[in-house]
């Protein structure tokens, strides 16, 4: 679905990526995990047009969207994207939040895109909040909502940056239960977390950024039960 090639991305005269090649298959889950400052955000910014790059390409289902020509907004609406910052719309409703992309991007009917997303809120144990405004919800059912609005538009991509770090921790549970629902329905997904046990238990592939560079990647229990790069083994000290 998705294929990075030879990505390079600087700030200035800082690199920030030096070199990105990587792929993520239909339905495979892909978790990058490595230090702060290690280039985490800024891969999945650029794979969402959020920052130009500076060389290399990016493949969507085989199309080069990273070539100055491609029309941004249409890439956007194929790719599903949550962050870690609550990012719902204050004014708008639950049930509005979720809809508004599939009926405004997507053209969608309203009463069809109400019915996908009431469904999926029941589904999730919100159905009784689709009117309330997310001041109303808690951190865990923000972002769970979020990931809602993320996926009813049907991405062919999800891109997920840390969508339990801003969540006091007894909510966490709750926002990466819904992440493996979404792997068992079959999401494609390109995700970043510091939770390394639920990365070892979601992941198809991870990959170690480390400086700008991915310097390790393989199978779960390769990376976190016998890596090859000391850096990888550091970072896995630390921060289990
Ligand atoms: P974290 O785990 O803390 O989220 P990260 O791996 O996501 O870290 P990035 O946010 O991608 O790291 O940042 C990589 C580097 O790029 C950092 O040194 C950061 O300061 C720098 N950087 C990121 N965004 C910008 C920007 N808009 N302007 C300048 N420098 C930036
Ligand atoms: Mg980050």
């Amino acid at each position: 679905v998705l294929r990075v090639e030879g990505l390079y991305k600087s700030f200035g005269d800082t690199p920030v990526l030096r070199g990105i090649d990587l792929e993520v298959d239909q339905h495979q889950v892909v978790v990058a995990i490595g230090a702060s400052g290690s280039g985490k955000s800024t891969l999945l910014k650029t794979i969402n047009l959020l920052e130009q790059i500076d060389d290399g390409r990016i493949f969507l289902k085989g199309e080069d969207i990273s070539d100055p020509r491609i029309d941004v907004d249409r890439t956007r609406a194929r790719i599903g994207v949550v962050f870690q910052q609550f990012n719902l719309f204050p004014h708008l409703s639950v049930l509005d939040n979720v809809t508004l992309a599939s009926r405004k991007v997507h053209g969608v009917p309203r009463a069809e895109a109400e019915a996908t997303a009431v469904q999926w809120l029941e589904r999730i144990g919100l159905g009784a909040k689709v009117k309330d405004f997310p001041d109303r919800l808690s951190g865990g059912q923000q972002q769970r909502v979020a990931i809602i609005r993320a996926i009813v538009t049907n991405p062919e991509l999800l891109l997920l940056d840390e969508i339990t770090s801003a969540l006091d921790p007894l909510l966490v549970g709750e926002v990466l239960d819904l992440v493996t629902e979404l792997k068992a329905a079959g999401s494609t997904i390109l995700m970043t977390t510091h939770e390394m046990h639920f990365a070892r238990t979601v992941a198809d592939h991870i990959i170690f950024l480390n400086d700008g560079v991915l310097l390790e990647q393989g199978p779960p229990e390769q990376v976190f039960g016998d890596p090859r790069e000391e850096a990888t083994r550091q970072y896995l000290a630390r921060v289990h």
